[in-house]
């Protein structure tokens, strides 16, 4: 009797320990990850080449995200991207718009309207479907110039990668330029530090950059792309984001994993997620001082039907097969780490992913 009210009593203590822990677990600040096409078999393959040292698959969360979209059972990354983003299914091929083609607001757009700060970076091109979902609405994600136009609403205050061509001003058939498609001096007008190269960005003191590293596509990591880049761009964005005491959103895309398995390479899969990984680590060095940053790693979708087939965990070799070139139907795994990752555990669909961001960054308050 004695040992059974000690019991509960050390029992009630814990709780009330618990209870007053959980009510301290409110992030300040959000750093998604989005690995774009990133399965469970992709980051097996990955946790096995580089020999188990990777640092999301050890974050203390996981779970499983449903990825459907509101049309089709294997989603697209627009589709995927603004389930995410805004928390609202939608037809495949549309960017952050409900398949009525009515706006919907996305995560980046209220946490700047909660007064935080927001950043973009991707190592495709800007103008993909999965960045774009986090900053702009089209109705249909090959409208390149529409996405890079509304870059200078100034949703995201830092963002870097590929498409440049679609920032520049195109001369019409008559050789004149309408100086409505010039993002670049919109975005100077804006206040953007506009950069061409890494260092330039790197360097830059302004607390708006625009980083357009490429023409088009960014290269991949086997085209020479900087195996540095991710994760230095995502230093820098924590860097000036975080000048901002109401804290930020950034968003970072691993967005070549997706490309290397419509590719079926195996390699190009293990070395784009250790890519991504490398961009989580900064992150989670961040996170572990600051305390307060909630760091959610997760795909938008499978690609490729990827299965391990064998492997050899001392050679840290793996042999995979992809059983087509698309998206898979799959539900794909997420990873969090610092406060209120507790709540990514489970099976959750895409769009409770955005409902739990947006709760624990308490996005509701707006700022007056
Ligand atoms: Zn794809």
């Amino acid at each position: 009797m004695k040992i059974l009210s000690k019991i509960t009593a050390l029992a009630i203590v814990l709780l009330i320990l618990t209870s007053a822990g959980s009510a301290r677990q409110k992030p300040r600040n959000l750093v998604l990850f989005i690995g774009d096409g990133m399965g469970v078999s992709h980051v097996y393959a990955a946790m096995t080449v580089s020999g188990n040292t990777m640092t999301f698959p050890a974050f203390p969360v996981t779970g499983f995200s449903r990825t459907h979209s509101a049309d089709s059972y294997s989603t697209d990354s627009a589709a995927g991207g603004t389930a995410i983003a805004t928390g609202e299914k939608t037809n495949n091929r549309m960017i952050a718009m409900r398949p009525d083609s009515t706006v919907l607001v996305t995560l980046l757009e209220h946490a700047k309207a909660a007064g935080k700060s927001a950043g973009i970076i991707c190592n495709s091109s800007l103008t993909d479907a999965t960045p774009a979902d986090f900053a702009t609405h089209v109705p249909l994600r090959y409208k390149y110039r529409a996405i890079a136009k509304q870059y200078m609403n100034g949703t995201a205050d830092i963002f870097i990668g590929g498409g440049r061509k679609y920032f520049v001003p195109a001369p019409d058939s008559s050789g004149k330029i309408n100086p409505e498609e010039d993002v670049i001096s919109g975005l100077s007008r804006a206040g953007y530090d506009v950069t061409y190269d890494f260092e330039s960005f790197i360097a830059s003191k302004s607390n708006r950059i625009a980083g357009l590293m490429a023409d088009d596509d960014m290269p991949r990591l086997f085209e020479g792309r900087d195996p540095q880049y991710l994760a230095r761009a995502t230093a820098k964005a924590i860097e000036v984001l975080s000048r901002n005491p109401r804290g930020f959103v950034l968003m970072v895309e691993g967005s070549e994993i997706d490309d290397a398995g419509h590719s079926r390479s195996t390699s190009m899969v293990t070395e784009e997620v250790l890519d991504m990984d490398r961009a989580v680590a900064v992150a989670h060095n961040y996170a572990l001082r600051d305390g307060r940053t909630l760091i959610v790693v997760t795909a938008d979708h499978e690609t490729g039907g990827m299965s391990i087939t064998g492997g050899d965990l001392e050679k840290r070799e793996v042999r995979a097969e992809f059983s087509f070139t698309g998206h898979s139907g799959v539900m794909v795994p997420v990873f969090a780490f610092g406060p209120g990752a507790s709540e990514f555990t489970g099976i959750q669909d895409n769009t409770d992913l955005f409902h739990d961001m947006y709760r624990l960054l308490s996005l509701d308050k707006k700022r007056r």
